[in-house]
């Protein structure tokens, strides 16, 4: 049986925190456009005007980041499921997903709403550092990269987005387009929300909870 799964939540929510722990337990593909396209951009293949707008911390277009999804959750590494951490994260982009899976025969086990006030959001985010190597991601105060990464600047990532002005951007957006989202899956009876604030292990033992709730 497949497991699809919708992680919605503001950047900073834990998304692709939360994400990482799911897809090993239970062995299931993690996508995340942000990193898609993150790996476009290291590539050179994000169009200019795209990789503008990502930069500045704005949404790109419904249709190229659906493509992307489209053609990604045809990998053999889907067969068992996914989660899905940033995708969708406005309404068409959700029809669009909706369609997709239909035409798969396959459905939404759930979306799971991390919940997070925009205070805490802002402070994670600024302080936000990931692994290039092997895109574990840390937080400078709560859970520190190892020194030999912190010594050696050019192995960590400070994402361009993560700055102050973009941060604000991403929020913004997210309260704009995405929170749309919820009352649309809240129709649909598959949203539940987490509480996902406090230490990531508890909020990874809510999510089990509420995923395990028909
Ligand atoms: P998202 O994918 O939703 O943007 P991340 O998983 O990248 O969020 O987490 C954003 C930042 O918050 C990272 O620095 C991460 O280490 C930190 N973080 C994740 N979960 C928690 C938590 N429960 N408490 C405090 N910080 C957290
Ligand atoms: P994330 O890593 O999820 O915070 O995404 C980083 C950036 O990638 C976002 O700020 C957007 O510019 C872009 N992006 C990622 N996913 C989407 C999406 N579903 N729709 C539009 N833009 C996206």
């Amino acid at each position: 049986m497949t497991m699809i799964v919708v992680l919605v939540g503001a950047p900073g929510s834990g998304k692709g925190t939360q994400s990482k722990v799911l897809c090993g337990k239970f062995g299931v593909a993690h996508l995340s456009t942000g990193d898609m396209l993150r790996q476009a951009k290291r590539d050179g293949t994000l169009e200019p005007e795209l990789l503008a707008i990502m930069d500045a911390g704005g949404l790109l277009p419904d249709g190229a980041v659906t493509a992307l999804i489209g053609r990604r959750t045809l990998d053999a590494d889907c067969s068992k499921g996914f989660v899905l951490d940033g995708y969708p994260r406005t309404v068409p982009q959700a029809e669009s997903l909706c369609s997709m899976l239909k035409e798969r025969t396959a459905e939404l086990a759930a979306v799971v709403q991390l919940d997070v006030p925009r205070g805490d959001l802002e402070e994670r985010l600024i302080h936000r550092r990931t692994d290039k190597g092997s895109g574990q991601i840390y937080h400078l105060l709560y859970n520190p990269p190892p020194a030999e990464l912190l010594q050696d600047p050019g192995l960590l990532e400070h994402r361009k987005d993560d700055q102050p002005q973009a941060v604000k951007a991403r929020l913004d957006a997210y309260d704009s387009m995405t929170a749309a989202l919820l009352p649309y899956y809240e129709k649909q009876g598959l949203l539940r929300r987490v509480d996902a604030v406090g230490k990531p292990e508890d909020v990874t033992g809510r999510i089990y909870a509420v995923l395990e709730e028909k």
